[in-house]
């Protein structure tokens, strides 16, 4: 199929042949003539199917016939919601790319940055406004984002907002829209709260499903190494002074805490490292994707949340120093690499309070993953996960306050 099928104007096209894109990805395919008909669409799809153009071309396309109002007058009639910046950001990119040859405006509004350039630019006029819920709200508190006139709201990644704990602000924007806008989810993953969410926003809407999340990339080779975790550095640096010499590496970490400790020690070691999770702050995120992206450094180390939806190409690997606890977690890290018909590696360091984790991911994957028995540092097969004896009052606590849980920082 080509583009050209799917009844997009020529400006469209034109951007499309531009960005290189010789022939829509399947979910582009699948999705993009619901979104032209004005359906509700729920789709499952993840990061590097092309999820992103499969909903900015047709929004463009509907918005195109509008365009010729003057700058000022313009009202913004398609928004899109995203959990994190990053994501937002590269979403904001595309809509960018494809309206290059329309007078269609687009900007991006998140927050972690100053508010002025932000209410500057709406205020100019856009079309199209790609948001982190919070900075949302504030601009439309402040009368300066009016979503009266929104024909189209995208939530995209629904599963990690829901997750991120972005439940009501979601609520609340989808009710600032009008009743009558077309509404579109996109998710990797489709939990019961993920559904209930569509249940309660979407009309009738088409479903569309491509990569099921089960399904482990077929061209990533995974291996799996028992280490004790005391080991895991050392086992990490074995494996890139050895196995993955210079290749370019996205090492995951389950806590802020454990990627600057790993950060410190490898760039101690001598290896050029960049660091990406949440409690750094807008512009050092940017910066640090941005000097990996370019290739300056050749490892990123990353939480799963900050890390996703984030387009990284090129990846030779994917280390997973700690297992992640939710098994779809793993199938969405080794699909980082591997990409675009090329060939991709993914470690796993697994120590013995993580091997529950295994068996789950197993499951899930339907594979038994390769293990590694040959390196320094092997896991003795009977060793018992190491608890750690909780100090403090033998007092059972009570539950906390919703004051403590608000001031209760994020791990990720
Ligand atoms: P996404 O899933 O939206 O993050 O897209 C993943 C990557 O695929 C991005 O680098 C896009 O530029 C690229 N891409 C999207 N659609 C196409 C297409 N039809 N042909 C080639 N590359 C594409």
């Amino acid at each position: 199929m080509s583009f050209k099928a799917l009844h997009l104007n020529k400006s469209i096209i034109k951007a499309i042949d531009e960005a290189g894109y010789t022939e829509p990805t399947l979910i582009q395919e699948k999705t993009i003539p619901f979104i032209l008909e004005g359906k509700d669409v729920i789709a499952s799809a993840q990061t590097g199917t092309g999820k992103t153009a499969a909903f900015a071309l047709p929004i463009l396309e509907l918005l195109f016939n509008e365009q010729d109002a003057p700058k000022k007058g313009k009202k913004v009639r398609a928004l899109i919601v995203s959990p994190t910046r990053e994501l937002a950001v590269q979403i904001g990119k595309n809509f960018k790319l494809f309206s290059k040859y329309s007078n269609l405006r687009t900007t991006v509004i998140f927050g972690g940055t100053g508010i002025e350039p932000q209410i500057d630019v709406l205020k100019k006029g856009v079309d199209v406004v790609v948001a982190t819920p919070g900075r949302l709200l504030d601009l439309h508190k402040q009368d300066v984002l009016n979503l009266d006139y929104i024909d189209i709201l995208v939530l995209d990644e629904a599963d990690l907002m829901l997750d991120m704990g972005f439940i009501d602000d979601v609520k609340k924007i989808e009710r600032l829209c009008p009743e009558t806008k077309q509404n579109l989810l996109f998710s990797a993953t489709m939990p019961f709260k993920v559904e209930q969410l569509a249940n309660s926003i979407l009309k009738t809407p088409k479903r569309i499903e491509v990569t099921p999340t089960s399904s482990a990339a077929n061209n990533v080779s995974q291996v799996l190494y028992y280490v004790p975790k005391r080991n895991k550095i050392e086992l990490c640096l074995h494996l890139l002074r050895n196995t993955i010499k210079g290749k370019r590496i996205l090492i995951f970490r389950r806590t802020k805490f454990g990627v600057d400790k790993l950060e410190k020690t490898l760039t101690n070691n001598g290896y050029l490292v960049e660091r990406l999770h949440g409690d750094r702050t807008q512009s050092e995120r940017q910066t640090a994707l941005n000097t990996f992206k370019s290739a300056k450094v050749n490892i990123l180390i990353a939480t799963d949340v900050a890390a996703r939806g984030i387009d990284i190409n090129k990846l030779d690997a994917v280390i997973n120093f700690d297992l992640p606890n939710i098994p779809e977690t793993y199938v969405h890290r080794i699909g980082r690499t591997g990409r675009a018909g090329q060939f991709g590696h993914s470690y796993s360091l697994c120590s013995a309070d993580e091997k529950s984790y295994v068996k789950n991911i197993q499951q899930l994957i339907n594979v038994q993953i390769p293990v590694e028995d040959n390196h320094p540092y092997p896991l003795d097969p009977k060793a018992k996960p190491i608890v750690h004896k909780k100090k403090g009052s033998k007092y059972k606590k009570g539950r906390k306050g919703q004051g403590s849980k608000k001031k209760k920082k994020r791990w990720y």
